[in-house]
């Protein structure tokens, strides 16, 4: 990855997008188009078709159609296995080339994104794809006059809808094991966010997914999307974004077929520092690049830091002097190290949290501004909000920026009851030298994952996923494949 490369995808211009239904690019009912804005400059970047619930229709017409006859729901394993290595492959080579569109439209510094987006989904079909070959039914401990077999079943057509901060990683995550598993997918990419999916979809008919098996639908939520949650003939949802989509995907569901839905919704994870922590400054380095990474626009991100009362104020000056060490900037400059907030109302709402929280007693120790303003584009210097309240606005909710809520805490009673005392239920992390109690807040942390000793950087062989209000369900390791089957018996007389 060099500047040159970068600045040469960059150039290039972005052609009208259409839908991707039945193994092509096409217009959709209207025609319609939406404009989709650049967070690096605010500029007009590319138009993306606008979809209709007609659209929807259409989409999940060719994924249903493809999955009942067998063109890939009944091929082998073995040979599913080899089309999505090569998908694998493919997004590999053209790893560059995906992880700069992306940022084009989402915003996310280009060394995250590169890894992170692109070779992270290449990596995540490749799993999937050495799985799927390996996964075995079962036969019943029955008596010797039958046979029970229990198979496990592709579950049909899958609709899958995801967020603008990292597409293809969290698109991965859903299309991979779907594919694998012997479905049809019909995804719906965030309406601002929606470029490098679309490739994938290319990519993914070059890599021989047949016609109808993978389908993108562009648009809005509430058209699009909830359409396609409320229709009788998708057998599972499977989503991320925010609880109050979440929800409704419930009501579409209930309003609909009953279908299935995982939810990986939204966070406010504790991150909690003990004054006997091994490296207190790496603590502080690790713990600075856990909320401010992506502008702090990462589900898992440790936005609620909770500090032992005795290295609080030492602790809380190293991580605001880290805040601002940053560099942001350009997400396809290299050098940034934090690129842009991903549109103007998210940027807005961050800073309206920032208000709001001074409003409410917490005291600004860096950042809560909007810079480099003369850009045109979006972004927000890292903020470090220093006694944060637990009846706080921002001690409860989650913001998606670059804001750190901080929280002295006296003990582990005091710092588990804190940790646990919003909604959520998603991440945590814990920094301590004591063994015992780091088991016991592994143990008494309401979360999907726990860090012990470190912040984020969890691969593919775990899963992730939320308790709580930030969801059920799993992306990652052979557990999130579960979902993507039914269990079907056989019960066979002798
Ligand atoms: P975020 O805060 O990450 O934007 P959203 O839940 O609004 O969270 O968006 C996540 C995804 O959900 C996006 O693809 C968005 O278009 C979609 N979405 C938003 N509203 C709805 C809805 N009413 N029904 C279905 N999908 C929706």
């Amino acid at each position: 990855m060099d500047q040159s490369s970068i600045d040469a995808l960059r150039a290039q211009d972005i052609a009208p997008r259409g839908h991707f239904i039945n193994g092509r690019s096409q217009d959709g009912e209207t025609g319609a188009r939406h404009q989709v804005l650049s967070p690096i400059n605010g500029q007009p970047l590319a138009l993306i078709a606008e979809g209709t619930p007609a659209d929807v229709d259409m989409a999940v017409r060719a994924a249903r159609g493809a999955f009942e006859d067998g063109r890939w729901s009944r091929m082998a394993p073995a040979g599913r296995k080899k089309v999505l290595l090569k998908l694998a492959d493919l997004i590999e080579a053209r790893a560059l080339e995906l992880a700069v569109l992306g940022v084009r439209d989402n915003g996310t510094e280009i060394t995250m994104a590169y890894k992170a987006e692109a070779l992270s989904a290449a990596a995540t079909f490749r799993y999937y794809a050495e799985a799927i070959d390996k996964i075995y039914g079962q036969i019943a401990p029955t008596s010797g006059d039958v046979l029970g077999l229990v198979h496990h079943a592709p579950v049909g057509v899958v609709g899958a809808i995801v967020p603008w901060n990292f597409p293809l990683m969290i698109g991965s995550w859903k299309i991979a094991p779907a594919l694998a598993a012997g479905n049809s997918v019909v995804l719906k990419p965030a309406e601002s966010a929606s470029l490098s999916l679309l490739k994938i979809a290319e990519l993914a008919a070059e890599a021989g997914v047949p016609d109808g098996v993978f389908n993108i639908v562009t648009g809005r939520g509430s058209v699009v999307g909830e359409a396609l949650a409320l229709s009788m003939d998708v057998d599972i949802m499977v989503f991320t974004g925010s609880g109050t989509t979440g929800r409704r995907l419930l009501e579409y569901s209930a309003r609909s077929n009953l279908k299935r839905c995982y939810l990986e919704l939204g966070g406010k994870s504790p991150n909690i520092v003990f004054a006997d922590a091994p490296d207190l400054a790496e603590a502080a380095k690790v713990s600075a690049a856990g909320i401010f990474r992506n502008s702090g626009q990462v589900c898992v991100a440790g936005s609620r830091l909770l500090v032992q009362q005795e290295i609080y104020e030492d602790f809380v000056a190293e991580i605001s002097r880290h805040a601002e060490g940053f560099r942001v900037g350009d997400p396809l400059d290299l050098n940034s190290q934090i690129g842009a907030v991903h549109s103007l109302p998210e940027l807005q709402a961050n800073l309206d949290f920032v208000t709001k929280a001074e409003a409410e007693g917490a005291e600004r120790r860096t950042g809560g501004n909007r810079i480099l303003t003369e850009t045109g584009g979006y972004y927000m210097a890292p903020t470090v909000m220093a006694n944060v309240k637990e009846t706080d606005t921002l001690f409860q909710n989650e913001v998606f920026g670059p804001v750190l809520a901080v929280t002295p805490f006296a003990d582990e009673d005091e710092a588990l009851r804190l940790a646990n005392a919003t909604v959520y239920g998603l991440a945590g992390g814990v920094w301590t030298s004591n063994l015992g109690r780091a088991h016991r807040m592994v143990a008494g942390i309401r979360a999907g994952v726990v860090h012990v000793n470190t912040y984020g950087g969890a691969d593919l062989t775990v899963p992730l996923g939320g308790v709580r209000q930030s969801g059920n369900g799993h992306d990652k390791s052979l557990h999130a494949i579960e979902k993507y089957f039914d269990l079907k018996t056989a019960w066979i007389k002798l």
